[in-house]
């Protein structure tokens, strides 16, 4: 007999561990040097703040619900049809839409040993489960992932280029991956970080060739909108026919659409927050590695830096706070040994690595 005597959430809702953001403050308050959360370290746009701060005076004014100016600025910089776009809170929204549409109790949806946190709590959520497929040497691993599907699996997360890793499938790979999923099964290519990258692929090329691939993109990263939450995604016709139904008419503020269209049309900004990146990046690396900690060539816009162990990546993640440089711990990533250190601006690149520096001499005057 079931439990009357109190509301019972829906199955797999208590199997969510709740996500864990970048944190942002020091324990000792004070100023921190912030590269936790892959957060664009030039702010955004100037148009985009002066669109949002123009939406200002409609406040009293419903959103229009179809968000047409939106997905023409989208279509337009990206070349796609603005007719197959969705837009949502974060691309965390549309990722959601998928999950809800595709998966439901009894189907698995398969998600890779460092794969982004919020694939598992999405397919909780719709009480469907997760698999968690193993990477190889913090890589995708396509035949894995292919050996892992069953009549069950409906739904293949994964981010190219992939968090926390930074590291990336070649499109090649993608597509033999997807030629090797069931018709029925969704392949999500979350590219959040795609701008920083220089794929041999375009995701939209791989919507165009297969009717069960979505791909999402994101305001949050290369445009420096994460605190306003828009993100959206491209797949064929019937796919966004699902998912618009699952999306709440006025999802998206006025403020939120006005900010993002700027942000998108503005190419100079995001092609000189593109380049700095990749500069700072390729810096950050090279220093890593000649202070003997590894690193993998990252294609988005934090580095994965790896200490000799878990204990001293603690120990490193420790000093680097008492300098007051806050970085992401992975451990629940299945990283322990590692952190991610997002590429902020140069001067905070300089500050990350001369306190790594300091504590990798300490360690080796320790030993
Ligand atoms: C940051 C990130 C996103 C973006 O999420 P939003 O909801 O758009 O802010 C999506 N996927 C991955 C892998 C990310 O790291």
């Amino acid at each position: 007999m079931s439990d009357r005597t109190q509301p019972q959430p829906q199955p797999g809702i208590m199997e969510i561990a709740l996500y864990v953001s970048g944190e942002s403050k020091l324990a000792g308050g004070g100023e921190a040097l912030k590269l936790s959360a892959n957060e664009n370290p030039y702010g955004c746009s100037p148009a985009a703040t002066a669109a949002f701060q123009a939406a200002a005076k409609d406040l009293n004014r419903y959103p229009a619900t179809d968000h047409g100016p939106l997905r023409r600025a989208i279509g337009d910089i990206h070349g796609l049809d603005p007719d197959r776009i969705i837009c949502g809170v974060g691309s965390d929204e549309v990722l959601q839409f998928v999950a809800q549409a595709y998966a439901g109790p009894g189907d698995e949806v398969i998600t890779t040993r460092h794969g982004f946190a919020m694939y598992p709590i999405l397919a909780h959520a719709v009480g469907a489960t997760p698999v968690t497929v193993d990477e190889a040497d913090r890589r995708i691993d396509v035949d894995a992932i292919l050996r892992a599907v069953t009549e069950r699996t409906r739904i293949v997360f994964l981010a190219n280029p992939a968090n926390p890793t930074g590291t990336m499938l070649s499109g090649e790979d993608l597509r033999r991956l997807i030629a090797g999923l069931p018709g029925d099964c969704v392949l999500v290519h979350d590219g959040a970080y795609m701008e920083f990258a220089q794929p041999d692929y375009r995701d939209a090329d791989l919507v165009d060739a297969y009717p069960n691939v979505v791909m999402t993109r994101t305001f949050s990263k290369i445009h420096g909108l994460g605190g306003l939450r828009i993100g959206w995604g491209y797949a064929q016709r019937p796919i966004i026919d699902v998912l618009a139904r699952l999306r709440q008419p006025f999802n998206l503020s006025n403020a939120q659409m006005a900010a993002a269209e700027a942000a998108m049309r503005d190419t100079e900004f995001t092609a000189h927050c593109a380049a700095e990146n990749a500069r700072l990046r390729r810096w950050l690396r090279n220093q890593l590695v000649q202070m003997g900690v590894a690193c993998d060539e990252s294609h988005a816009n934090f580095v994965l830096a790896r200490l000799p162990d878990a204990e001293r990546a603690r120990a490193c993640d420790v000093a680097l706070r008492d300098a007051g440089i806050i970085v992401r711990n992975v451990a629940s990533y299945h990283l322990p040994e590692a952190l991610r250190i997002t590429v902020g601006d140069e001067a905070g690149c300089r500050r990350v690595i001369a306190a790594i520096s300091e504590f990798m001499a300490g360690e080796r005057a320790a030993r």
